[in-house]
């Protein structure tokens, strides 16, 4: 069956020695992030209060294309990268398509996901800096498991808050990150002031990341030698993840494929930023015509039914502002499966890039994608995250347009993470007894009313 290999590995010495900044190729920029009481940009110092030194400069910069990555990182990258890159085949012919399917699978490390990417390279800042610990949220679970094991390697403390539902849906989360030496926090917790409030305005809340990321923040900033790591959204982590979408360009380059349509599942937007980073760059610069696709749950729907705006990136309102498609601080999203997308606003590069129409974007809902996660996990063999299917669902709709169109596309996704923290909503699937739930117009509606006012 094969005209190409299954899989395409990049030997260790292919691994990329910089990121990738797109930020430099746009024209356009992101607007600045303000800072949440003076409402003006902020600066340098405001942000390494909570921020490392290093870090913030890379949030900072939009003019530098290439940043090189530290030896040590890279060497900590060479135990899990880089990355496959699959062709889908399995799945093209249970599809019946002409399309051409590739995946980049970022599962294959034991924090089952793309974020261990920014994770190490974030502890290894911190370290650096000469930091004793840091702290961060977790919504699903993966980017706190990942710091985790950043953290251990580079032997700095590590507390982290969970989102409250994924605490207790997903205890063995919690031991894997005990594992590896971190202390983990059900969110909104009785720990912090923040948490008190949002406990109390919000009695019996399963949590968000928003209340989590709050809570961390202030952690970081009432703890000396510590400080807080976020593990999606801001530009520096795009930049970190921006290592995926360098091997993939290079993968298909080995195979002489141009990508027509890119897909990734989008939470805060670094998967999908980092995946595309290069390609958009060579669209930036005039060079493809690839199409862009972002997929949300329409449970969370910031991209499709948000607002382009300044925002609170968090729900205790202490990070700065940034503009961005969200749907409020305040918004609640249901208990849906697919934690790690539960976050109300969105990466300020994805949303600018989508704003100046060079992305498109979509919405999914939960029953749609398990369908999806499981015709794929019976057809390719691995057992995706929920976030995952999202992308998996849209490249399946790609590849059937393909074919009603009689047209062999190449379609490039993708795959961020396993599954097999997610069993107990496989559970709620296989019994028949999973619920979409899309927020009505009011809910929407509310939670744009808390957007400042400016
Ligand atoms: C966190 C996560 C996502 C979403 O985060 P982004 O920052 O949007 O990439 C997607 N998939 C998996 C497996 C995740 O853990």
């Amino acid at each position: 069956m094969n005209e190409m290999p299954y899989k395409t590995y990049l030997s260790e010495n292919e691994l990329p020695r910089a990121w990738y900044n797109v930020r430099a190729d746009m024209s356009e920029k992101p607007a600045p992030m303000l800072n949440p009481k003076t409402l003006k940009p902020v600066t340098t110092e405001e942000l390494e209060k909570v921020f490392c030194r290093e870090c913030v400069k890379q949030e900072l910069d939009d003019t530098t294309r290439y940043i090189e990555i530290p030896g040590k990182v890279r060497d900590f990258y060479r135990m899990y990268r880089p990355s496959p890159l699959i062709r889908a085949y399995f799945l093209e012919r249970a599809l019946g398509t002409p399309a051409k399917i590739f995946y980049k699978f970022e599962g294959n490390n034991t924090s089952g996901s793309h974020k261990l990417n920014s994770a190490i390279a974030q502890a290894y800042y911190a370290k650096e800096e000469g930091l004793e610990g840091v702290t961060t949220e977790t919504g699903a679970g993966q980017w706190g498991t990942a710091l985790s094991m950043a953290s251990a390697f580079f032997g700095l403390k590590c507390s982290v808050f969970m989102v409250k539902c994924s605490y207790e849906q997903k205890p063995f989360r919690r031991e894997v990150m005990r594992t590896y030496g971190a202390d983990v926090t059900p969110s909104p917790s009785m720990e912090t002031e923040v948490g008190r409030r949002i406990n109390a305005e919000h009695p019996g809340t399963t949590g968000s990341l928003g209340c989590a990321i709050s809570e961390a923040v202030e952690a970081a900033v009432s703890r000396p030698g510590t400080k807080y790591l976020l593990g999606s959204v801001l530009n520096q982590v795009c930049l970190h993840q921006s290592i995926i979408g360098l091997e993939t360009s290079a993968a298909l380059k080995k195979l002489g494929v141009e990508p027509d349509v890119i897909i990734g599942c989008a939470g805060g937007g670094s998967n999908l930023a980092g995946l595309i980073a290069p390609f958009m760059g060579e669209r930036l610069r005039g060079g493809n015509a690839c199409r862009f696709v972002a997929v949300e749950p329409s449970s969370c729907p910031s991209l499709t039914r948000g607002r382009y705006a300044y925002d609170y990136c968090d729900t205790g309102k202490v990070c700065p502002l940034q503009k961005m498609y969200t749907l409020g601080s305040g918004f609640m999203p249901s208990a849906s499966h697919a934690g790690g997308l539960r976050y109300h606003g969105m990466s300020s590069t994805l949303s600018a890039l989508l704003d100046q129409g060079y992305i498109e974007a979509m919405s999914v809902s939960q029953t749609e994608i398990f369908e999806a996660a499981t015709l794929f996990a019976r057809t390719e063999g691995t057992l995706p995250a929920p976030e995952s299917a999202h992308a998996i669902k849209a490249a399946i709709s790609e590849a059937l347009r393909c074919k009603r169109e009689g047209r062999s596309e190449n379609i490039v996704f993708g795959l961020t993470g396993t599954g097999y923290f997610d069993m107990f909503a496989y559970g709620r699937y296989n019994d028949g007894k999973m619920e979409d739930y899309i927020p009505t117009d009011e809910e929407i509606a509310k939670g744009l009313a808390g957007l400042p006012n400016m």
